[in-house]
C-alpha cells in the first residue's frame, strides 16, 4: 500500500520535467555512446581524484506545489509597505500588458544575448527603443544598450571619464557629495582598484580642482534641481568630462542635460515599469557624445543593412568590448539587463510622450502640493527647488516615525535630523493627505484641492524641458492596449527563444527555466519591497538569501557567500577585489600578476583590468588543457608579484583537466590565490566542487547552472563563493547594514543583494531538484553532450576530448579542416541553422572556426536527434559544395539564412538550389517554421555608418 501510494507521488516530482530524457532515452543515449549507465559514464569522464566522496547534503526532490508553498511561507515574511524613500528605487505600475507579455512571457525571458542577430530582430529593435528614448532624454548623441545598475554605471562614467579626458596627468574624480550613498559607495570601490583618486565635496567647487572628471546628480540626492550650466564650463575648461546620474521621469520635465554641458548621463531605468524588487533587476541607461562612441562602455546596437539591403539590427562596434579586446576593454560587462531594458523602453512605447509627461507632471505637482502644504504648516524643506523630492528639516523626527510606522509607510532616514519623501508613479491624492497626517500630524486642516490652487511652479523656468521627446513614430501608435499586445507580439515572433527549440550555446548553459521557477518573480512581496527599506520588513528576503546560500555553500565547498554581484563578470571583479584586499592584509599586496589560461572567456582578463592586475596569459597544450610546462616556468617567472589564476573547470575547452590539483597547488606554492571562473559548474554540481578542487573564490552564474532566464541578454547574478580566509574581504554596503561582519568594504552593486527578485528563481530550481535531482541534472547534461559528440562526430571532428576519448558538458566541432576543403565557414553553419529553426551555438570562442556545443540536461532526446538531423544534413550540403555541385559563392549554405522575401522573389529561379531546399531542407520543418525576418547581415557596413537610434518608418518601405 505505502509502496503504491509512493510510486504515485514520486510522478509529481519536479525532476522528470526538468530532466529531459526520460528512462529509455538516457538508455539509448547510453547505449548509442557505449557506456553502462550514468555512473558508469561519469566514472569515465571524472578523474577520481576531485570526485566528491558524499551525496550533497541537501534535501530530497520536491513537487512544484509543495517547493511553491515552502517559498510562499517566506515571501509571507516579507512585508510591502509603500515607499517614500527614493533613493533611486521608485513604486511604479508595470503596465499589465508589458507584465503578462514580457515579464512573464517565456518569448521574451529564455532569448540569449542576441549574437545572432537575424534570429534577434525583435529584441533588437525593443533595445534601440530603449536607446532612442534614452537619447531623447538625456540629449546626447549615443546610448548603449544597458548597464547593470545606477551606481555601477557611475563607475564607468569614471572610467570613460578618465580615458577621455584631455587632462591626461590628472588621477582625480570629483563627486559631488550630494549624489545617492550607494553611487559614491560603488565609485569609491572601482576608483581604489584604479588606482584612481575621489574627491567629495559640494557640488559647487568641483571645477576648483585638477581633476578629469566630476560627477554630479540631476536632481541631487535631497531633491534639488540646480542650475549647472556655468559650473558645468567651468569643469570643461579644466579638460574634464561632466559625469551626470540622472532620472527618466524627471528628464521628461528637466531640460536635458546635454544642453547645459553634460558629457556623459547615465542612471537607473527601474521607474520605468520595472518593479523594485528589493534592488533589481533594473536597467541602468548610458548615454554620451558621439565623439566618445569608442570609449563606451557595454554593448550598443546599430542599424546595419542585410544582403537585400533591408535594415537590419545588430550589435555595433563589438571589438571595444571583452569578448575581442579582452584586458583592453572598455568593461568587463558581458551579460548585462536586457530584458529589463526592454521592459523600461516598452513603458516608454505604451505611454508615449503625452503619457509621460502626464506621469512626470503628476508626480511634480503632488509634490509641489505636498510641499505647499507643508510650509504652510512650518515645516521646511532643504531643497528649494525639486522634481519629486522633498528633503525635510523636523523637529519631531521620532514623533513622525511613529506616525509613519503606524500609517504603513516607509520615509527616507538615512541622512541625520532630516526625512526625505518622493513621490512617484502610483502617488495619489490621498497619500499626499496621508503624508501630512504622518508629518504634521491630525488636525492640519489641509486639502490636497485646496493646496492645490494655490501651487505655483518652483522650478526655473530655464531648467524646464523646452524640446520635444519621443517624436519618433514608434512611441505614438501603440497606445491601445490591443496595438501594444501587437507590437509584442509582433516582436517575439522576430525572435528564436527556448520556447521554439534547444539553444545550445556553449558556456551559456540554456536550460530550462521552469515556469514555477518564474512565477515568484511577480509576487508583490518580492517584486515590490524597496531595497532599503527597514530590515523588520524583509525578514523573508534575508531568509531567502540565507538559505540559498547554504544551498550554494553546499554545492561548492565553499566557506562563504556574497549575494551582491549582479553578473558573472561583476562577480570576477568582486573575486579578484577580496583577494587583493586578503593580500594587502597580510602584507602582500605588491602582487599584481594575474595569470590566465588562453582559452579564457574575455571576461576574465578584462574583470583582471579593474582590479588592476596586469595580465600574464599561459598557452593551452593542442587538447585544450593548460600547458603545465609554461604554467610552471610563468608562476617561477613572476613568484615574487603572482597574485592569482584565473581558470575555468571544467575548462572552456569542455574537458576536465587531470592535473587540476596540481594547478592550485603550483599557484599556492607561489603564494597565489586560485580564481576558479564557476560558469561550467554545470558540470560539477554534486559530482565536484570547487572548494573540493582546491579553489580560493568562484562567481556562479546563477542565469545559467541555477535557471535564471539569460532575458536575451540580462539579468543575471554572479554571486561569489570564497574559503574562509577571503570572507572578510567580500563587498559591503553603505546604506544597507544587514549585521554580518565584513561590512565596511566598498559594494560593487548598487543593491546589497544585488537583483535579489530573481534569487527565488534559483532557491526554486534548488529546493525542487533537491540533492538527487541536482546531481543527475548534471549527469543528464554530460550525457546529452557525450551523445551529441558521439552522433556528430562521425560527421565532424571533435575537437578536444578528455579521459577516456569523453568530453565533460559540452563540445566543439572543428569546422577549420571542412573550411579548407570547401570554403565553407563557420559562420555559414551558424546561418544555415536558422533554416532548420535552431540557434547556432557558440561561435569561434574558445577557438576560432569552431562551434561549441551545449545541450544542457533539459533537452530530451527528440529535440537531440532534431539538432544532429540539422547537423548530418549541413555536412552534407556542405560536401555538396566541396564536390563543386553547388557553387562556392551561390549555395544554401552562404545565403543562409532564406527569408520569406527570398521564397516570393522570383529572381530565386536562378538560384542552383530549390526554394524547398532553402527553406525545407528537412521534413520537420513543415510542421514547425521559423523564419527569420532579414537575410544576412552586414556588420562592416553597420560599423562603418553607425546609426543606433531608431530607423525612419519609411527606411523599411523599399
Ligand atoms: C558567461 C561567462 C562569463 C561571464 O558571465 P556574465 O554573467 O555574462 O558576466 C565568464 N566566464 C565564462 C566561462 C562564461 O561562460
Amino acid at each position: 500500500m505505502m509502496n503504491t501510494l509512493h510510486a504515485l507521488l514520486n510522478q509529481d516530482e519536479f525532476l522528470s520535467r526538468h530532466i529531459g530524457p526520460d528512462e529509455a532515452e538516457r538508455k539509448a543515449m547510453l547505449h548509442a555512446i557505449g557506456a553502462d549507465s550514468l555512473e558508469d559514464l561519469i566514472n569515465q569522464i571524472v578523474p577520481e581524484a576531485i570526485r566528491s566522496a558524499e551525496p550533497l547534503g541537501l534535501a530530497a526532490p520536491m513537487s512544484e506545489v509543495d517547493a511553491l508553498a515552502k517559498l510562499r511561507a517566506l515571501a509571507d515574511q516579507n512585508e510591502v509597505r509603500k515607499s517614500y524613500i527614493g533613493m533611486g528605487y521608485y513604486p511604479t505600475h508595470v503596465p499589465h500588458v508589458i507584465l503578462r507579455n514580457v515579464l512573464e512571457n517565456p518569448g521574451w525571458y529564455t532569448a540569449y544575448t542576441p549574437y545572432q542577430p537575424e534570429i534577434a530582430q525583435g529584441r533588437l529593435e525593443a533595445i534601440l527603443n530603449f536607446q532612442q528614448m534614452t537619447m531623447d532624454l538625456t540629449g546626447l548623441d549615443l546610448a548603449s544598450a544597458s548597464l547593470l545598475d545606477e551606481a555601477t554605471a557611475a563607475a564607468e562614467a569614471m572610467a570613460l571619464a578618465k580615458r577621455m579626458s584631455k587632462n591626461k596627468k590628472s588621477e582625480l574624480f570629483y563627486v559631488a557629495d550630494d549624489v545617492f550613498p550607494q553611487t559614491l559607495d560603488v565609485v569609491k570601490t572601482r576608483a581604489e582598484q584604479l588606482g584612481l583618486e575621489v574627491l567629495v565635496g559640494p557640488a559647487k567647487e568641483a571645477a576648483d580642482h585638477d581633476i578629469f572628471g566630476a560627477l554630479l546628480q540631476y536632481p541631487n540626492q535631497l531633491g534639488s534641481v540646480e542650475d549647472y550650466q556655468t559650473l558645468a564650463e567651468a569643469i570643461h575648461a579644466k579638460k574634464a568630462l561632466v559625469c551626470v546620474a540622472s532620472d527618466l521621469l524627471a528628464l521628461v520635465k528637466l531640460q536635458a542635460p546635454a544642453q547645459w554641458g553634460a558629457d556623459v548621463v547615465f542612471g537607473s531605468a527601474q521607474r520605468f515599469g520595472v518593479p523594485m524588487g528589493y534592488g533589481g533587476p533594473h536597467a541602468a541607461f548610458f548615454a554620451t557624445r558621439d565623439a566618445f562612441k569608442r570609449s563606451m562602455p557595454g554593448r550598443i546596437i546599430g542599424v546595419s543593412k542585410d544582403t537585400r539591403g533591408k535594415p537590419a539590427l545588430r550589435m555595433a562596434m563589438q571589438t571595444r568590448e571583452q569578448h575581442i579586446r579582452r584586458e583592453k576593454a572598455n568593461s568587463n560587462i558581458c551579460t548585462a539587463q536586457v530584458l529589463l531594458a526592454n521592459m523600461a523602453s516598452f513603458f516608454a512605447v505604451y505611454h508615449g510622450p503625452e503619457g509621460l509627461k502626464r506621469i512626470a507632471e503628476r508626480t511634480h505637482r503632488l509634490t509641489s502640493i505636498l510641499a505647499a502644504g507643508l510650509m504652510q504648516r512650518g515645516v521646511a524643506t532643504v531643497n528649494s527647488s525639486w522634481f519629486d523630492t522633498l528633503t525635510l528639516q523636523v523637529s519631531d523626527r521620532d514623533a513622525i516615525l511613529a506616525r509613519a510606522d503606524a500609517a504603513g509607510i516607509n520615509l527616507r532616514t538615512d541622512l541625520a535630523e532630516t526625512l526625505g519623501v518622493s513621490l512617484d508613479e502610483t502617488t495619489r491624492p490621498e497619500d499626499v493627505a496621508l503624508l501630512w497626517n504622518v508629518l504634521l500630524g491630525e488636525g492640519h486642516g489641509l486639502t490636497v484641492d485646496a493646496v492645490d490652487e494655490m501651487v505655483d511652479t518652483i522650478l526655473d523656468p530655464k531648467l524646464v524641458r523646452s524640446t520635444p521627446i519621443l517624436t519618433h513614430e514608434v512611441f505614438n501608435r501603440h497606445h491601445s492596449e490591443t496595438e501594444m499586445m501587437r507590437y509584442l507580439r509582433k516582436l517575439q515572433g522576430k525572435d528564436l527563444a527556448l520556447d521554439h527549440s534547444m539553444i545550445s550555446l556553449g558556456s551559456c548553459t540554456m536550460k530550462l527555466n521552469a515556469a514555477a521557477e518564474m512565477i515568484p518573480v511577480s509576487w508583490p512581496e518580492f517584486a515590490n519591497l524597496h531595497p532599503f527599506c527597514p530590515q523588520e520588513q524583509a525578514k523573508g528576503y534575508r531568509a531567502l538569501v540565507k538559505t540559498l546560500s547554504d544551498y550554494l555553500l553546499e554545492i561548492t565547498g565553499y566557506d562563504a557567500l556574497c549575494m551582491q554581484p549582479n553578473s558573472g563578470a561583476q562577480g570576477e571583479y568582486a573575486g579578484l577585489v577580496a583577494i587583493k584586499k586578503y593580500q594587502e592584509s597580510i602584507g602582500q599586496g605588491h602582487r599584481d600578476i594575474c595569470l590566465i589560461p588562453s582559452s579564457a572567456h574575455g571576461t576574465n582578463p578584462a574583470s583582471a583590468m579593474l582590479a588592476s592586475l596586469k595580465v600574464v596569459v599561459v598557452a593551452s597544450n593542442r587538447d585544450g588543457t593548460v600547458d603545465m610546462d609554461d604554467l610552471r616556468a610563468k608562476a617561477e617567472e613572476h613568484s615574487e608579484r603572482l597574485s592569482c589564476i584565473m581558470v575555468t573547470y571544467p575548462s572552456t575547452h569542455g574537458v576536465y583537466e587531470e592535473q587540476i590539483g596540481t594547478i592550485c597547488d603550483l599557484i599556492h606554492e607561489h603564494g597565489g590565490q586560485v580564481y576558479m571562473d564557476g560558469a561550467n559548474m554545470n558540470a560539477q554540481v554534486g559530482i565536484t566542487s570547487p572548494g573540493l578542487i582546491g579553489s580560493d573564490v568562484s562567481h556562479l552564474n546563477l542565469h545559467k547552472t541555477f535557471a535564471i532566464p539569460h532575458g536575451g541578454g540580462g539579468p543575471g547574478m554572479g554571486p561569489i563563493g570564497v574559503k574562509a580566509h577571503l570572507a572578510p574581504f567580500m563587498a559591503g554596503h553603505a546604506v544597507v547594514k544587514t549585521g554580518d561582519e565584513h561590512q565596511n568594504n566598498g559594494a560593487v552593486s548598487a543593491a546589497q543583494y544585488g537583483s535579489a527578485s530573481i534569487l527565488p528563481i534559483s532557491w526554486m530550481y534548488i529546493v525542487m531538484l533537491g540533492a538527487r535531482g541536482l546531481t543527475e541534472s548534471t549527469q543528464v547534461a554530460m550525457l546529452n553532450a557525450n551523445y551529441l559528440a558521439t552522433e556528430l562526430g562521425k560527421h565532424y571532428p571533435i575537437l578536444y576530448t578528455g579521459r577516456n576519448d569523453r568530453i565533460a558538458h559540452e563540445c566543439i566541432i572543428d569546422l577549420r579542416p571542412i573550411k579548407e576543403e570547401t570554403g565553407v565557414t563557420e559562420m555559414d553553419v551558424a546561418k544555415r541553422l536558422m533554416d532548420y529553426g535552431f540557434h547556432a551555438p557558440t561561435m569561434s570562442f574558445p577557438v576560432a572556426g569552431t562551434l561549441m556545443i551545449e545541450p544542457t540536461e533539459s533537452e530530451a532526446k527528440g529535440e537531440l536527434d532534431r539538432f544532429i538531423h540539422a547537423m548530418i544534413n549541413i555536412r552534407e550540403e556542405i560536401a555538396m559544395v566541396g564536390r563543386g555541385e553547388w557553387p562556392a559563392d551561390n549555395n544554401p549554405l552562404c545565403n543562409a539564412p532564406h527569408t520569406l522575401d527570398d521564397i516570393v522573389d522570383p529572381a530565386f529561379d536562378s538560384r542552383p538550389y530549390g526554394r524547398e531546399q532553402a527553406a525545407f531542407p528537412v521534413a520537420e520543418l513543415r510542421d514547425n517554421k521559423f523564419w527569420p525576418t532579414v537575410n544576412r547581415i552586414d556588420d562592416v557596413y553597420g560599423d562603418r555608418n553607425l546609426f543606433c537610434a531608431c530607423v525612419p518608418m519609411d527606411a523599411y518601405q523599399d
